[in-house]
């Protein structure tokens, strides 16, 4: 059994620590400072690493995410003795401060734990619902869909939120803390400011002309009329002011009374009002759902399920190669050859993604006949290798009684995020957590922004005269690519990981299972090297030394190709017999940090 420490709010907050800048800014075009120095000796040294293309070791807990400052929030907590679920509550919070542009108390998020007392691998579904008066019809104008940004920016793309839910679940479940204490960091950065980071400051100038829609979210990202800049200081006292109202009253000081109210104005007020009711928001549930797990040579890749398209797609992607090469896994970036059937593999899982997947409350999924060995082996044909497949068609999995038909590739902007954490219990967790699009439907309420999640569902409610499976419907929870992960071997955890990047996620967790656990390189390394991933679209190669040559032999070969950046945000852990490693994302501004 876990201790269960005493600890006063006073002890976790952390020392204020400056942003490491941003390697990555998308959009593209905008480069950023990667100069600015982190104040925490340790987690200086984790940036050294990371610059240096190292990963981070420790013996007893870790944590990989998206900011040095969340990084900072939730290491306290482990090292103070906190669990894993813990230490996420404290490094959310921070994030929702910090990088609020991805992901915060008015978005949602899936969850991956691993238990180490039960010797169990837990998945809570917390994504954002659809209202219940939301009808198929949401996205179009005169029977048309609309345009996608028409339909983000403003109330009509708001979910009822998961996530303080889910922190709110998991902290139930699995902490040892007490509640408000773990907020309490984040409380009290809010008022006393950050220093905004160069990834943040482009991203706020390049989206002005939205954020300034409204006037609560325009106020706090353009204040006095022009954007953030890179080392201002920011304060949210808002934000500070609904932290104390959850660690006062939990999440039913959300979804409930003046917060609920507020969130609610802010969705029938805003551009394009939406249509969130008191109902929505009190009725709201995390879902415990069955971990879907997929076998990759020796282990089981444990994840999220529908309404995720992420454990089904990755376990297929990994399967489908697996059974191609039937166990021996070459380097995944070296070859053009290796390249066609990576490139086939996702062609063939984003076509039954988009076939079938979608959220499995409203509609049949056939999630085991998907991942079942035999029906992957059958459709990783020797013809994989040699050039695009003409032919990809969704296939006929068994127990598929589903008639209804998914579309919607999700469109990947510069948002959500992910955090790998495992603690001293041997614990681990796995958390993409998401408000969608880069500063989410852009209604900022209580000091922090509300979701776009519902436009993860498709625009159209019909092809052919057929209902499309992931349509929109009252109750329902759009269809994610998210993709947090466990990886196990004889039953215990060797890898946690996962990314944000829209659909795009699945082919950047798949790569870096293949790199890490089928050809052993380092996670540092797997994380940074050169993404490629296929959803059934343009193969898109991530610009770098030698990308448009192997652009070249992979069109001589069929496909038709995009070289472009991939933003992904990969944070990693591998539990290792000697110890834990951590990675985290070049392209983004996070760190890994253990002891
Ligand atoms: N909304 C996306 C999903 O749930 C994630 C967005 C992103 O990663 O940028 O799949």
């Amino acid at each position: 059994m876990r201790p269960i420490p005493i600890l006063t709010a006073l002890a976790l907050v952390s020392a204020p620590v400056f942003a490491q800048q941003a390697t990555d800014a998308v959009p593209p075009e905008m480069t950023t400072d990667l100069s600015a120095p982190v104040a925490d000796p340790g987690l200086r040294a984790s940036q050294t690493a990371k610059a240096e293309g190292r990963s981070v070791e420790a013996s007893n807990w870790m944590i990989s995410a998206a900011h040095p400052l969340a990084v900072q929030a939730g290491a306290d907590v482990l090292r103070a003795g906190g669990t894993a679920a813990d230490a996420m509550v404290a490094a959310q919070a921070m994030l929702g401060l910090v990088e609020p542009q991805s992901s915060g108390l008015g978005g949602g998020g899936f969850l991956v734990y691993y238990d180490a007392d039960l010797g169990e691998v837990f998945t809570l579904d917390g994504r954002e619902t659809a209202p219940m008066d939301a009808t198929p019809t949401l996205f179009q104008t005169e029977g048309e869909p609309m345009g996608f940004f028409e339909a983000v920016v403003g109330g009509l793309s708001v979910g009822v939120p998961g996530t303080p839910a889910l922190m709110a679940g998991t902290h139930q479940r699995w902490g040892t803390i007490p509640w408000p204490d773990l907020l309490a960091p984040a409380i009290n950065q809010a008022e006393a400011g950050f220093e905004v980071s160069a990834r943040l400051a482009a991203m706020v100038g390049f989206d002005q002309d939205r954020l300034v829609l409204h006037p609560e979210t325009s106020a706090y990202f353009l204040p006095e009329g022009a954007p953030l800049a890179a080392g201002d200081l920011l304060k949210n006292p808002k934000y500070a002011e609904t932290l104390r109202l959850l660690a006062d009253g939990g999440p039913q000081a959300f979804y409930e009374g003046p917060m609920a109210g507020l969130i609610m104005s802010a969705v029938l007020n805003a551009v394009q009002p939406g249509l969130l009711s008191e109902w929505d928001m009190r009725n709201y549930t995390i879902r415990e759902r069955d971990a879907v797990c997929s076998a990759f040579q020796s282990y089981e890749v444990c994840g999220m399920g529908p309404p995720s398209s992420g454990a089904v797609a990755v376990g297929q992607i990994l399967g489908l190669a697996d059974a191609y090469y039937d166990g021996a896994m070459p380097d995944v970036s070296a070859e053009t050859e290796v390249l066609t059937v990576w490139g086939n593999a996702g062609r063939l899982a984003f076509a039954d993604r988009g076939r079938y997947l979608a959220d499995s409350d409203f509609v049949p999924v056939p999630v085991t006949g998907l991942l079942d060995p035999a029906y992957l082996a059958d459709r990783a044909t020797e013809d994989m290798g040699t050039g695009a497949l003409e032919d990809v068609t969704p296939g006929t999995p068994e127990f598929d009684h589903a008639l209804l038909w998914a579309d919607h590739v999700g469109r990947a902007l510069p948002s959500t995020t992910h955090l790998s954490i495992v603690d001293q219990y041997g614990d681990a967790l796995s958390l993409t957590s998401s408000i969608e699009n880069a500063f989410g439907s852009r209604v900022m309420v209580g000091g922090f922004l509300l979701n776009n999640q519902l436009t993860d569902f498709s625009f159209r409610s019909h092809r052919d005269g057929v209902p499309i499976a992931n349509r929109v419907e009252p109750g329902k929870r759009p269809r994610s690519s998210m993709s947090p992960t466990i990886v196990l071997e004889d039953g215990k955890p060797v890898l946690v990981i996962g990314s944000p990047g829209g659909s795009r996620i699945i082919g950047y967790v798949a790569e870096t299972i293949w790199r890490v656990l089928g050809e052993g390189q380092d996670i540092q390394a797997a994380i940074a090297a050169p993404h490629a991933v296929n959803r059934f679209g343009t193969y898109d190669i991530e610009a770098g030394p030698g990308s448009e040559d192997r652009a070249a032999e992979l069109e001589a070969r069929g496909f038709k190709v995009s070289v472009r950046d991939l933003n992904s945000g990969l944070h990693g852990i591998v539990i290792g017999p000697d110890g834990l490693r951590g990675g985290a994302d070049p392209r983004r501004e996070g760190l890994a940090y253990g002891e």
